[in-house]
């Protein structure tokens, strides 16, 4: 836990959230400013601040997100298409610096993004 991360907090319940589910290394809630009829955000439980920062023993951690994501994907009703996403470095649109994963679906997604 990082005393002043804002996804610490919501993994700690220190700070409310729409959270939807929560698993044993993970927790998934809806983003407060969804992009997309289904936007629902991914973070392991344990401080890490991005995607930069996972090594080989990040696996266990990562397999569980990505169950987690296509359990919720399906969940959602996104059969016809859905994308999972992490932003690294504020050049890329990081802001909150807990890695977290964006599911995204409900709507055409649009490639490149932007
Ligand atoms: P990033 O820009 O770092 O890839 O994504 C951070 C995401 O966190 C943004 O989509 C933003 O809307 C979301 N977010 C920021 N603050 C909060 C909050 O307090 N609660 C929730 N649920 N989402 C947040
Ligand atoms: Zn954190």
């Amino acid at each position: 836990m990082s005393g002043d991360c804002l996804f610490c907090g919501i993994v700690a319940g220190d700070v409310p959230a729409d959270i939807v589910e929560r698993t044993q290394g993970a927790v998934a809630f809806r983003d407060i400013n969804p992009q997309a009829p289904t936007h629902i955000l991914i973070v392991p439980s344990d401080h890490v601040p991005s995607a930069a920062d996972l090594g080989r023993d990040s696996g266990e951690t990562l397999a569980e997100v990505f169950s987690l994501a296509a359990r919720l994907a399906r969940r959602e009703g996104l059969e016809g298409g859905w994308r999972l996403l992490t932003n690294v470095g504020p050049g890329a649109g990081q802001s909150v610096f807990h890695l977290h994963f964006h599911l995204l679906g409900g709507r055409p997604l649009a490639w490149p993004p932007g």
